[in-house]
């Protein structure tokens, strides 16, 4: 396939100004090219501009207010919430995080709520940011449902990631974010759009069966979360943190919520951050887990999560991404219609 080489500059304004013609305001229209950008940045590239023609799509189908202003409440000291105006993820976290990052360095501990949002894109983007201010953090988020529960055969739970981010001060936090079900949605997509086999284990067909074939599995057939009913459990724990807790949508009733227009559907995110000064183990902890992370790394074949990232982080800012060809003219004709 052909690709266009663009800057990171280039692919955030390519991705403000399609936003912006198609309903965004400014603000929305940076946060979400910001968060799209740092995909790209860092090689994530189903959540990068993969994902442009699906936010836009919701726009236009009116579905998501692009337009939105997400409002930061106190439930409790310790417990905040932002309402995201029916908006995307990323201008709802940009307003919460400063004073969810002031409130668990200052109480040792707090949680942040993000409700009436469509999260379209990867959690170490906000894991990162926390953990930068020296803060440990876990995030939960419910998707629609696509997943079939260990045992079933039929889509029930989201595709639900979680990610935990720990400070590693004077170095890149150490960040791990995944899926719940064996392969995220957008790169099954993306092996469907390539004609790549995924692996045994990935999804099911529409007959049941297990298959390799990425577009059978999207198309009529279910994916399987990692793991069996490990994973499956895990899942069903972001179901109950990210919706039964915030009081939104699980997975199956977001899956019935019209227009079927290929964006992301309305659903919860929780993340807790913890402050490690405030556990006991004050001036103590940085060194004693650094000594673990170098004993660790000194294990033959052992890499920590977010290292594929970062060392794709210095080539892309340095050299610019590749984008493949038909995207980069389906993104100008977007900006066009
Ligand atoms: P991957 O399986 O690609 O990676 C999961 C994690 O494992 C990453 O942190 C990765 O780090 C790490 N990892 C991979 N290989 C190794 C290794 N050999 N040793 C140590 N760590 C390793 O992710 P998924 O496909 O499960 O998910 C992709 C993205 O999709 C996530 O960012 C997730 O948040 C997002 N998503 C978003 C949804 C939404 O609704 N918003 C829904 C579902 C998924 P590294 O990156 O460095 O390889």
């Amino acid at each position: 396939m052909e690709h266009v080489q663009l800057s990171l500059a280039e692919v955030s304004a390519l991705g403000e100004r399609c936003l912006r013609r198609n309903g965004c305001d400014a603000d929305n229209a940076r946060a979400v090219s910001e968060t799209m950008t740092l995909a790209e940045r860092d090689a994530c590239h189903s959540h990068g501009l993969f994902r442009l023609p699906g936010y836009v799509s919701s726009l236009r189908s009116g579905k998501v207010n692009g337009k939105a202003e997400p409002r930061l409440e106190e439930l409790a000291p310790s417990a905040l919430r932002v309402d995201g105006d029916r908006g995307y993820a990323s201008l709802a976290l940009q307003r919460g995080l400063p004073a969810f990052i002031e409130c668990a360095s200052q109480q040792g501990i707090a949680t942040l709520a993000l409700v009436n949002i469509f999260h379209f894109a990867a959690l170490w983007v906000e894991l990162e940011a926390i953990a930068v201010k020296n803060l440990a953090a876990l995030a939960f988020v419910g998707a629609t449902a696509m997943v079939a529960p260990a045992g079933a055969q039929k889509a029930f739970f989201g595709t639900n990631p979680l990610g935990f981010a720990w400070p590693r001060p004077g170095r890149e936090p150490m960040v791990f974010d995944q899926a719940t079900a064996a392969m995220a949605r957008g790169e099954i997509q993306i092996a469907a759009r390539d004609k790549r086999p995924v692996p045994l284990g990935t999804g099911l067909d529409a007959q049941g069966l297990p298959t390799t074939d990425a577009a059978a599995i999207i198309n009529g057939g279910v994916q399987l979360p990692f793991g069996g009913y490990k994973g499956s459990s895990l899942s069903l724990m972001v179901e109950l943190l990210s919706a039964g807790l915030l009081g939104e949508q699980f997975g199956a009733e977001a899956s019935h919520a019209l227009p079927k227009d290929g964006g992301p559907n309305r659903g919860g995110q929780l993340i807790i951050a913890f402050n490690p000064e405030k556990f006991g183990n004050a001036g103590a902890w940085v060194e004693h887990c650094e000594q673990f992370f170098g004993e660790l790394l000194s294990l033959d074949g052992v890499r920590l999560p977010g290292d594929r990232r970062l060392a794709q982080r210095e080539l892309s800012v340095r050299d610019g991404v590749e984008i493949p060809e038909p995207l980069y003219r389906e993104i100008l004709a977007l900006e066009k219609d």
